[in-house]
């Protein structure tokens, strides 16, 4: 079904003239009075929004994704924000940080292709506000995958950031579509707008997904920065139509009986005096925050990443992940073993605030790092493979692309030569190797060894992954020779015959002030 609407810049009227009565409402829903905007200086009531034809839907089970533009989710707890609160503290709260450029700038249209896709902006390709690149057609919205799933899925979606329309960041195969133009007519104005037939939608209508996007807070964010009083009152405005959009889905007739999921997230962050774009650690804050059956209470990840959304919802639509995307589970961990590690706070590093975690030389059980012919000296943090975090490993030193790996999650494992070689050592080169537990193969003609990487070569730096069997000579798998940027890698490992177990390792050498590897998650199958 292709039945969505373009509305058109919406009409203004005075406020000597009596507010025009809602418009094309089958249902003739009593419309709260819209917020008044400012026009020429005179103040004028923007008409309600009429309300779309949004087909029946087939589910009982629903979703509901809400979306926050520039919402920086440290600076909810500060806010009179009841709404946000309960949703954290009723659901799953990952935070994480974006990417920064060359890959993307952390902006809106690179930040809501990400949600919408689940992919990262290498395969989605929109890297900035011109949307040049994307990839829609290949990587669609999580609505327009629902409807080729199954088109019979009743899917909405309203918003005020009109290119997320226009450039199909939410696609045309949606079954309803609403879309004002903040940009042109005020953001609070048009967020009320997108509230009240949102409301009446979800209260009154039978989506089965939605989504519902709300831009006053970057307003905000650029007009007096996140560290404003004007920011957290944005917050509270964006917390107080969330709560009427989860009171009209409680309200719903059948409401005893569905199942609903509701998923918020924000496509950046923003500095304290407004802005972003850049590479701050402010301007790179994201969250994925999932509340719902299966979804536990008060949990607070710290591998769920802005590229989770699309897995949200469908799992909370009990379908299974589509596959092809970045994105995984927010109810599930992968049970990755570095999850695990105990981070500590700074050692030689001068930049990171003190009270960031951090990195560990402990791997943990049943894996080692083997630093046995490194130097004495240097930055003791990177002294050897060390295990790490995307907010502590970046702020170690900014736009050197260490922002970019982002098919990482949580903690994950760093040989960082270049760090490292940043105080004075002992002569000699980097040269540590990360040795994995011994995986079973008794019986198997091959492996697949999968695991995330992000390696940046310069200079003489090697970087091996190698396989031993029942503890003899190293097999060499995979020989890096030149950058490879936030990659899956899949390599096939033929087993000998009789063999029984397998180590793999990790080898990073002859480095000083080169780049770095990173390596995360692997998976022996
Ligand atoms: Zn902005």
């Amino acid at each position: 079904m292709q039945r969505w609407r373009i509305l058109p810049a919406l009409v203004a009227a005075a406020v000597s003239v009596p507010a025009p009565a809602a418009v094309a409402d089958p249902v003739a829903d009593p419309a709260p009075a819209p917020e008044g905007k400012v026009l020429n200086g005179v103040t004028t009531l923007a008409a309600p929004v009429p309300v779309p034809d949004v087909p029946n839907g087939i589910s009982a089970d629903k979703v509901l994704v809400i979306g926050l533009d520039g919402l920086r989710h440290d600076r909810i707890a500060p806010a009179d924000a009841p709404n946000l609160d309960a949703l954290i503290s009723g659901g799953t709260f990952g935070t994480s940080l974006l990417y920064t450029s060359p890959m993307a700038a952390t902006s809106s249209g690179p930040g809501w292709s990400t949600i919408a896709t689940s992919v990262w902006p290498d395969l989605h390709g929109v890297k900035d506000n011109t949307f040049a690149g994307k990839h829609y057609d290949q990587y669609p919205d999580f609505l327009t995958r629902l409807e080729n799933t199954n088109a019979a899925y009743s899917t909405y979606a309203a918003l005020d950031w009109k290119p997320l329309a226009d450039q199909g960041t939410f696609g045309p195969r949606i079954d309803a579509r609403v879309a004002l133009d903040g940009d042109a007519d005020g953001y609070p104005a048009e967020d009320e707008r997108v509230t009240q037939v949102s409301e009446t939608v979800l209260r009154t209508r039978n989506p089965d997904a939605s989504f519902v996007y709300l831009g006053a807070i970057d307003i905000a964010g650029h007009g007096s920065g996140a560290g404003s009083a004007a920011y957290l009152t944005a917050i509270h405005d964006a917390d107080a139509r969330i709560g009427r959009l989860l009171a009209a889905v409680r309200a719903r007739p059948s409401y005893a009986s569905e199942r609903w999921t509701v998923v918020v997230a924000t496509d950046h962050g923003h500095t304290d005096a407004g802005g972003h774009g850049g590479s701050s650690i402010e301007e790179r804050r994201t969250f994925v925050l999932a509340s719902g059956p299966g979804i536990a209470a008060g949990a607070r990840p710290a591998d769920t990443r802005l590229v989770d959304v699309t897995a949200a919802v469908f799992t909370g639509l009990r379908l299974a992940v589509p596959g092809g995307i970045d994105g995984r589970r927010v109810d599930t961990r992968t049970g990755d073993p570095f999850e695990g590690v105990t981070l500590s706070g700074r050692t030689d590093e001068t930049g990171i605030p003190a009270g960031v975690l951090g990195y560990s030389h402990t791997p943990p059980s049943g894996w080692s790092a083997d630093a046995s012919r490194m130097p004495s000296g240097g930055v003791q943090e990177w002294r050897g493979w060390a295990f790490t975090t995307d907010e502590f490993w970046s702020r170690a030193a900014r736009d050197q692309q260490r922002e970019l790996n982002v098919r990482s999650r949580g903690i994950f494992a760093v040989a960082d030569s270049d760090e490292w070689d940043d105080k004075s050592h002992e002569t000699g080169t980097f040269d540590s190797t990360l040795v994995s537990p011994a995986y079973t193969v008794t019986g198997r003609a091959s492996v697949t060894l999968a695991y995330a990487t992000h390696y940046r070569v310069d200079g003489a730096q090697k970087a091996q992954v190698l396989v031993s069997f029942d503890g003899g000579a190293d097999t060499l798998v995979k020989n890096y020779t030149a950058d490879a940027i936030a990659r899956n890698e899949s390599l096939r490992v033929t087993v000998p015959a009789g063999a029984t177990s397998m180590r793999v390792k990790f080898h990073y050498f002859d480095a000083t002030n080169n780049w770095y590897w990173a390596v995360d998650d692997l998976r022996v199958s």
